[in-house]
């Protein structure tokens, strides 16, 4: 191989964190848990398996993501309720929280709008950290399961049933969008629940059987108006394939609570991003 003299201290360098997350103000987490001691349950939605359920929550309120029946991947799509140009950005979240979130950490929407959409309070699978192989629950490093890449690596093989296609769907049903405009809102995902990692050798892509089990959920806080859409992925757990019938497959469940009235003094939802848009024009 081609290799210049001074390779190993070439690879030696030492890196830093490209956005250390300090000088963001951190989530209010207590003033989130007192008002979520006192919440009620306000609305239930299933994503059925191999299907995706669109869900509304106002800011302030909090929705639940549970395993209810079996071990499940899950799909999130996240909107600014009142503009389908803002939404979840899975990139930057990864760059600004790491590949898996946990509790703390916060879900991002897209440039321009550049701000927290949700803050992840409570997760039963923190517990789980990053294993032997590198993997980890929770991840914004997939896309979702789509059937243009099915189509592509399967010689042409067509199947309807990718979370893609699912929560496309679900946009249509909740919306009326015609399917074109809802699949083009549809976007990179959190996987919830979902347990994956890069290969150390090789730096590919990998999923392994997630650690949920029913009883399990992730909470999170909506800090601003959402409409959400979760799709019960057709790999099931993800232990082996997917964008097939092959997996066993199980729904879903999303609850909504909304705080007792005057739980989030002092709490305001974030504003879009400041910047000027001038880019030196
Ligand atoms: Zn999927």
């Amino acid at each position: 191989m081609n290799q210049p003299n001074d390779a190993e201290a070439r690879r030696a360098i030492e890196p830093v964190v490209v956005y250390p997350p300090d000088t963001l103000d951190p989530p209010p987490m207590e003033l989130y848990r007192a008002a979520r001691a006192g919440a009620s349950r306000i609305a239930e939605h299933r994503a059925e398996p191999r299907e995706a359920a669109c869900f509304r929550v106002a800011a302030g309120q909090f929705f639940r993501i549970s395993s209810v029946e079996g071990s499940q991947v899950g799909d999130l799509n996240l909107w600014a309720a009142d503009d389908l140009n803002e939404r979840f950005f899975s990139g930057k979240t990864r760059a600004l929280h790491g590949t898996h979130v946990t509790t703390g950490d916060r879900l991002w929407s897209t440039i321009p709008h550049l701000r927290p959409m949700a803050t992840v309070t409570e997760d039963t699978l923190s517990w789980y950290g990053i294993d032997e192989y590198g993997g980890s629950v929770h991840d914004v490093i997939g896309t979702r399961c789509d059937p243009y890449t099915h189509h592509a690596l399967s010689g042409g093989g067509e199947y309807h049933h990718c979370c893609h296609s699912n929560l496309t769907r679900a946009l249509v049903a909740e919306t009326g969008a015609d399917p074109l405009s809802a699949e083009l809102a549809v976007h990179d995902v959190l996987n919830v629940f979902m347990c994956t990692g890069f290969t150390r050798d090789t730096g590919q892509y990998f999923m392994k059987a997630s650690p949920v089990r029913p009883g399990d959920y992730i909470e999170l806080f909506a800090e601003i108006d959402l409409l959400g859409a979760l799709s019960a992925c057709p790999g099931g757990d993800c232990s082996t394939g997917h964008s097939s019938d092959a997996a066993q497959c199980h729904p879903l469940l999303i609850e909504v609570f909304a705080p007792a009235d005057g739980a989030l003094t002092g709490w305001s939802s974030p504003p879009r991003n400041g910047y000027s848009r001038n880019h030196g024009l």
